[in-house]
C-alpha cells in the first residue's frame, strides 16, 4: 500500500486514481472533482469528522466548554437539540461525546442508547444531579463516564484526555467502507 504524498490520512490504493476511486465510492468526496481539489475536500472532510461533539442546549456553557476544549487542542462539535443528536454523532464521527441528561427533543438517556447502536465512540454522561448517577449506572445506558453539573472546565478537559488516550490504545484504525483511516500516520 502506497500512501500518496498529499497525505490526508487514508491509506488506500497504488495509484492516486485508485485512491480517489476509493474516496468517492466511501462518500468522503463528491464524485465531481479532479484530483487535486478531491484530495482537498478529503483532508477537510476528515479534518471535520474527529474531535469531540458537545451535546449540550445551554448555549454559554457549551461555548465554554468548547473554549477549554480547543485550547487543549480539540476540535468541537456543539449540538443543541436531542433529537438532531445521534445523526450529527453518526455524520460527524467524534472520537468523543460530551452528552447532557436533560436536552429539549430527547432525554440524553435515549440519545446515548441511540449513539451506542451504531458506535463505541465513548460517550461522557453530564448530569445535574449526583444522585441521577446511580439511576443511569442502573440503567446500563452505555455511557464510559459521567460528570456533575456544576464542573470545572478544566476537569472536563481532563477527563476528556484520558478516555481519549485509554480508548486510543485501544487503537483499531477507523474503518470505512473501502478505506482505511491510519489515525497513527495522521499525528505524526
Ligand atoms: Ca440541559
Amino acid at each position: 500500500v502506497v500512501r500518496c504524498a498529499q497525505s490526508c490520512g487514508l491509506v488506500a490504493a497504488e495509484t492516486p486514481q485508485q485512491c480517489l476511486t476509493l474516496a468517492i465510492r466511501s462518500g468522503i468526496v463528491s464524485a465531481d472533482r479532479g484530483l487535486p481539489a478531491a484530495c482537498d475536500q478529503a483532508i477537510r472532510e476528515i479534518a471535520t469528522r474527529r474531535g469531540i461533539a458537545i451535546i449540550e442546549d445551554e448555549v454559554k456553557l457549551a461555548a465554554v466548554l468548547a473554549d477549554y476544549l480547543h485550547a487543549a487542542g480539540y476540535v468541537t462539535h456543539t449540538i443543541s437539540s436531542g433529537l438532531e443528536a445521534a445523526s450529527a454523532v453518526r455524520r460527524l464521527r467524534p472520537d468523543l461525546v460530551l452528552l447532557d441528561l436533560t436536552l429539549p427533543g430527547r432525554d440524553g438517556v435515549e440519545v446515548c442508547r441511540e449513539i451506542r447502536a451504531f458506535t463505541d465512540t465513548p460517550i461522557v454522561m453530564v448530569t445535574a444531579r449526583v444522585e441521577e448517577v446511580d439511576r443511569l449506572l442502573g440503567l446500563d445506558v452505555g455511557a464510559d463516564d459521567y460528570i456533575c453539573k456544576p464542573f470545572s472546565p478544566r476537569e472536563v478537559v481532563a477527563r476528556a484526555r484520558a478516555i481519549l488516550r485509554r480508548a486510543r490504545t485501544r487503537g483499531t484504525p477507523v474503518e470505512i467502507p473501502g478505506l482505511v483511516l491510519d489515525e497513527a500516520g495522521q499525528r505524526a
